[in-house]
């Protein structure tokens, strides 16, 4: 395994309290495998991924439990300053505003040449060569020209093409994408995904793509982990989820997904709203919004069943769920 995150648990403390993030985590991706990591907005599939690229270790976010191995190594236990080494040049993240990410005062060149002339010790111009090559790997037309732009000169799908291009640069063996494409309009979210997923082949990385949209993911992952609240309900490989869910809330997310044979009907919505973290719900979290929720839900925390070899569901009743 390229990663594996093991029972991992993060916390926030506020003011009025503890916030439960992360309550026992484990997921794990290969090299040249693509884990599409699934949920509500506070689920808690950001916060994992910060804590893996250890972008969080400033308070009041804190790690509370777990391991994070990345090629064998427990990055919980590096110095922050080899921590950084790997953040630089073996992982790298890629966010869904491309405007607040990339410094506006610098041209795109300079932006793409400095990850060479810091990690690789280059000189400007090979670095800038190194850019403009970058931008035609993400297919920028008119790189020449364009490396000498800064961001706001371009649209938003260029943007994300050149933050792909700078997570791209140090060719590393994980990328992390947070959202990638929520900010895009539909057509270039299709093509952003397809470039993404392209050169994931072609450099045979690791690949986490975190989304709150089912819709996006089914052509380009291989397995999908679904999170609430902080936990992980789902876990499968991607056909199975789209073939049949094994958890209710799973289910929710795939009725939810716009189908072109459904134009014009009311799209369906999971009821209720994602719990508050500092007061989840007892036994199972989603009880309060599942349809088949019964009396032992609302006592007994269901643990993640084995359905069979490759695939685990954190419901009491996940056979009923199967069977539809
Ligand atoms: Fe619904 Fe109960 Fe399954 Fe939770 S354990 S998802 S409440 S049926
Ligand atoms: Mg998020």
């Amino acid at each position: 395994m390229l990663l594996e995150v093991r029972d991992l648990y993060v916390e926030f403390r506020t003011r009025d309290g503890v916030a439960k993030a992360v309550n026992g985590v484990s997921y794990g991706v290969d090299a040249g495998e693509t884990l599409a990591v699934l949920g509500e907005s506070g689920s808690g599939k950001s916060v994992t991924a910060q804590a893996v690229m250890g972008i969080l270790d400033v308070p009041p976010g804190r790690i509370a439990g777990g391991e994070i191995l990345f090629q064998g190594r427990d990055l919980l236990k590096l110095k922050e300053e080899e921590r950084r080494k790997v953040r630089g040049a073996e992982m790298a993240m890629i966010f869904q505003d491309a405007l607040s990410s990339l410094n506006p005062v610098l041209t795109v060149g300079d932006q793409l040449g400095e990850m060479f002339v810091v990690h690789r010790g280059m000189s400007r111009k090979d670095a800038r060569a190194k850019a403009v090559e970058l931008m035609d790997r993400v297919r920028i037309p008119a790189a020449e020209e364009r490396v000498k732009q800064y961001p706001h000169q371009f649209s938003g799908g260029m943007r994300q093409r050149i933050m792909i291009a700078m997570a791209l640069a140090l060719e590393p063996a994980l990328i992390i994408a947070d959202e990638p494409t929520t900010a895009l309009d539909v057509t270039v979210q299709a093509q952003v995904m397809d470039l993404l997923a392209e050169l994931q082949r072609e450099y045979a990385m690791g690949l986490i793509l975190i989304t709150h949209d089912l819709g996006v993911v089914a052509d380009v992952a291989d397995r999908i982990a679904v999170m609430y609240a902080g936990r992980i309900v789902e876990s499968a490989p991607v056909h199975d989820i789209y073939k049949a869910p094994a958890h209710p809330y799973t289910r929710g997310l795939l009725d939810s997904i716009p189908r072109l044979d459904q134009k014009g009907q009311e799209l369906y919505a999971i009821k209720g709203l994602p719990p508050n973290l500092m007061d989840i719900p007892q036994g199972c979290a989603f009880h309060p919004r599942c349809p088949m929720a019964r009396d032992v839900c609302r006592t007994d925390v269901p643990p993640l069943n084995e359905v069979d070899e490759v695939r685990g569901s954190a419901c009491h009743f996940w056979r009923e769920c199967l069977d539809g």
